[in-house]
């Protein structure tokens, strides 16, 4: 009995040992697909057959996101927020809630240089069809008493929250692409896959390596068609990039890009590009806004505070600074004099 069971584990062991091999035929799948405003792009390695089924799985993790936050989706949490909680408390989703409750603390971190309530003037910038204007002067000023984050009152025990004045609005346009990022990789994960880069509108996570070699991501050039630097990615890093050439419009002459400074009510005038490396992609995507308005003098302030967010910052003048301990991790493409932070 003892032998011919002994002998049973042979074949067992010769089992596992042939199937092991099988591990090999993992590859590297690309898969994209238009969400959230953007493109989203996964890269991961897993099996041909496990490959649909996870692409698919965060694809819906984003389109529910999308459906959850959107402030244009008639019933999502924000629109519900957006109508409502100037009547009365609105209760949202904890999800919602707790992303709201991120975005005030980074509002009161960055001096209000990121705000959430920045919705409340976002449609000053709009004309009767939907196209871009420049805001009536007037009409910007009264808008603007209206951008603060201080008109939200939120009650975490009953998950709501109340705007105190009507008018005022919402939304996670600069937090919610992070968030997305983040539970697409948590989406893999869960399936068992290891190895993994989500990436959306410039925004990424990336977890684990590329068959043991560090995931590589480019920083973009902000004034050319190009890549500015490489940089290897450790696993569970994101990366967030804030540009004035990601979206903008020109109007007489004059270039209008999407990132609005609170106090003035206008794009900012501070770097062409800031990218921030933080191991949360949601604060590295909302990072990168509120340093965007900061420019370089506050920014810096706040950045030694804040040992776990990592930057590089390209200013309007070209010039580049990038926090020192990046030093051996970035390469750039061409010669560039570069002030460590
Ligand atoms: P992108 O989406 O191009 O990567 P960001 O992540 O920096 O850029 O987010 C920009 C978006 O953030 C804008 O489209 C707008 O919805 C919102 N936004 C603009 N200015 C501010 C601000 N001062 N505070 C908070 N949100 C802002
Ligand atoms: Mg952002």
């Amino acid at each position: 009995m003892t032998i011919s069971g002994g002998k049973k584990f042979v074949p067992f062991f010769l089992a596992v040992f042939l199937i092991a091999p099988g591990a090999c035929s993992k590859k590297i799948h690309r898969v994209s697909r238009p969400l959230l405003g953007t493109i989203i792009n996964l890269t991961f390695i897993a099996e041909d057959h496990e490959a649909p089924g996870a692409a698919e799985a965060v694809f819906d993790e984003i389109a529910r996101i999308e459906k959850l936050m959107s402030p244009y989706r008639t019933g999502s949490d924000i629109d519900r927020l957006n109508r409502l909680a100037h009547q009365r408390p609105v209760t949202v989703s904890e999800e919602t809630f707790r992303l709201v409750e991120h975005s005030t603390a980074i509002s009161m971190e960055s001096g209000g240089a990121f705000d959430i309530t920045f919705a409340s003037m976002a449609r000053l910038y709009k004309n009767s069809e939907g196209s871009f204007a420049p805001p009536d002067q007037g009409a910007l000023r009264e808008a603007l008493k209206l951008v603060d984050y201080r008109h939200l009152l939120l009650n975490p025990a009953k998950k709501s929250i109340f705007y105190k004045h009507k008018g005022v609005r919402i939304s996670l346009g600069a937090i919610a692409k992070g968030y997305a990022v983040r539970r697409g990789i948590e989406m893999l994960k869960s399936r068992g896959i290891t190895s993994a880069i989500v990436e959306e509108g410039g925004d990424l996570q990336v977890t684990g390596t590329r068959y043991g070699t560090l995931w590589r991501t480019g920083i973009r050039h902000p004034r050319e068609n190009d890549l500015m630097a490489a940089f290897d990615m450790r696993s569970g890093e994101s990366i967030a990039t804030s540009g004035d050439y990601e979206r903008f419009t020109s109007h007489g002459g004059k270039k209008y890009h999407h990132i609005i400074d609170p106090r003035t009510g206008k794009p900012t005038e501070t770097f062409a590009s800031v990218s921030v490396i933080a191991d949360d992609p949601v604060a590295a995507d909302a990072w990168a806004t509120a340093l965007f308005v900061m420019g370089l003098d506050r920014g810096m302030k706040l950045l030694k505070r804040r040992s776990d967010l990592q930057v590089v910052l390209v200013g309007l003048d070209g010039r580049v600074h990038a926090s020192s301990s990046l030093k051996k991790r970035l390469k750039f493409f061409k010669p560039v004099k570069v002030e460590w932070l």
